[in-house]
């Protein structure tokens, strides 16, 4: 970009400019490999119901590892994937994921097999033909019923095309599953909108849940967002819960799941597993599956 010089002149900052677009091309190509040679993996963030503590579903984030470079954050990968044409592979490649883990998890005889949500990008929803269609290709041959997984689309995205989100959700909802509203705040949908979609979730993003206890202004609109939903019978859930005063606020508004550090950091698998999930009793497992004498 050009800012005015002091002479009259214009300082030119092309060096920043492409430096990042340099970055942005790597990270772009290295991404295309890591989609295929495994360096991406799924974390899990329980949701937890405000009332009793117990898990209500977990969130698959997008976590990715690059051997030279480390841990490379999904907010730089995520919008660079959606610049570059690279979404639609990766949210496929988290559908997979999951549906592979809910399986996984199903035949290894946890108890509370948790509904996993996934992020769909504003290019599926909006823009693209055949998600739906896609999406239920990808969890039958998983052997997963559709109502094992939730997907999350955020508010902008179901704004910017909203005829074609608005058929696109419908079709999900048919097929079995369920959808939620992310990043909810953020956007400015109008509630004749939103009470036409058929949703199960709305997510209140974590920006007003940060502010709410010094702001008026933010503690108003979790409060009235909360009271909405609750008349067009939406589960609720806050996101980026981190103290107790936070949860304390959100249970006496009447919240019904919270999301945040101070439940739960996205896990590994194997640590959802040891923290969260609960083995079927002996006797279940048993009966289940007689021991064979050896
Ligand atoms: P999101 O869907 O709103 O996910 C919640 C984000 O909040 C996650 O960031 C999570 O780690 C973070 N978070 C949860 N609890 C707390 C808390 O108490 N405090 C704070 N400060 N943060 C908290 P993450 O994993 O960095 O993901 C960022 C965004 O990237 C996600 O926002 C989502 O929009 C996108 N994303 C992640 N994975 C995928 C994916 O597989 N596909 C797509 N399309 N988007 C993804
Ligand atoms: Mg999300
Ligand atoms: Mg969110
Ligand atoms: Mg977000």
């Amino acid at each position: 970009y050009q800012v005015k010089a002091r002479n009259g002149g214009y300082l030119m900052y092309e060096a920043g400019m492409s430096e990042r677009h340099t970055r942005s091309i790597a990270v772009a190509q290295r991404l295309k490999l890591a989609l295929t040679d495994g360096q991406l993996a799924l974390h899990y963030q329980p949701k937890v119901d405000i009332a009793t503590g117990q898990l209500r579903g977990v969130e698959a984030l997008a976590r990715w590892h690059d051997a030279e470079w480390g841990w490379v954050s999904p907010g730089e990968f995520i919008p660079v994937a959606e610049e570059r044409g690279l979404i639609s592979a990766l949210d496929a490649w988290c559908l997979e994921s999951a549906a592979r883990q809910w399986r996984q998890w199903h035949d290894a005889g946890w108890a509370e097999v948790p509904t996993i949500a996934v992020n769909i990008s504003a290019v599926e929803i909006s823009l693209q033909d055949g998600f739906a269609d896609r999406a239920l290709a990808l969890v039958q041959r998983h052997d997963v019923p559709p109502s094992a997984i939730e997907l999350e689309i955020t508010e902008t995205a179901l704004m910017c095309n909203a005829e074609k989100a608005e058929k696109t959700s419908r079709r999900l909802v048919e097929m079995g599953f369920s959808l939620a509203i992310d990043d909810f705040g953020t956007g400015y949908s109008s509630l004749a909108r939103l009470h036409k979609l058929p949703l199960s979730r709305l997510k209140i993003d974590m920006a007003f849940i940060a502010n709410m206890l010094a702001d008026v202004g933010s503690m108003a609109i979790v409060t009235a967002v909360i009271s909405m939903a609750r008349a067009l019978q939406l589960r609720t859930v806050a996101e980026g819960v981190e103290t107790a005063e936070q949860f304390d606020t959100l249970r006496s508004l009447l919240c019904d799941e919270v999301q945040g550090y101070l439940c739960s950091r996205p896990l590994p698998p194997s640590e959802l597993e040891q923290r969260w999930l609960r083995r079927a009793s002996r006797q279940e497992a048993a009966a289940a599956a007689p021991p064979v004498p050896t």
